[in-house]
């Protein structure tokens, strides 16, 4: 029969071991902030939440057309606006809305555009945003 020789272990190598690991993450700076307040740089790439300009938009259609998930539907707003004879404006469900920016670069005017802010939380029902709300900040936004 062969006899298997067991490793010498060498008592509360592996304890000692363990408290190195701890000891060295705990000399490392925290990878978390204190949100909400303390914020990370967002990166200049980031983009999220949706503004409208609404005197610039000239009811074209070509943002809701180029969106590939139904995110945008034009809405009718009365509105004294003469470069939008048809009185229509986009909305944005932001439930659906995958930030492509296919919209934002689609847009003749530059009147619907992507930006850093990205604390857009509302209730359930509510993630879509008239032509008016994606004009405001989103503090003015009701939720
Ligand atoms: S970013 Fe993309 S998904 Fe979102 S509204 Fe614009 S086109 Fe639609
Ligand atoms: S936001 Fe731009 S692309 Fe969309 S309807 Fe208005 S002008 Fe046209």
């Amino acid at each position: 029969m062969i006899e298997v020789k067991q490793p010498k272990r060498i008592p509360f190598i592996g304890m000692l071991q363990g408290m190195l690991t701890v000891f060295k993450h705990g000399l490392q700076k925290p990878v978390t902030v204190q949100y909400p307040e303390e914020k990370e740089n967002l990166p200049d790439r980031f983009k999220y939440r949706i503004f409208l300009s609404m005197d610039d938009c000239v009811g074209c259609t070509l943002c809701e057309q180029v969106c590939p998930n139904l995110t945008i539907s034009m809405q009718t707003v009365e509105r004294d606006n003469p470069r939008n004879k048809r009185k229509i404006y986009p909305d944005v469900n932001f439930g659906t809305c995958t930030v492509c920016r296919n919209c934002e670069e689609i847009c003749p005017t530059d009147a619907i555009y992507l930006t850093h802010v990205f604390e857009t939380a509302r209730t359930r029902n509510s993630f879509t945003y008239n032509p008016e709300e994606l004009e405001k900040h989103e503090e003015e936004v009701k939720r």
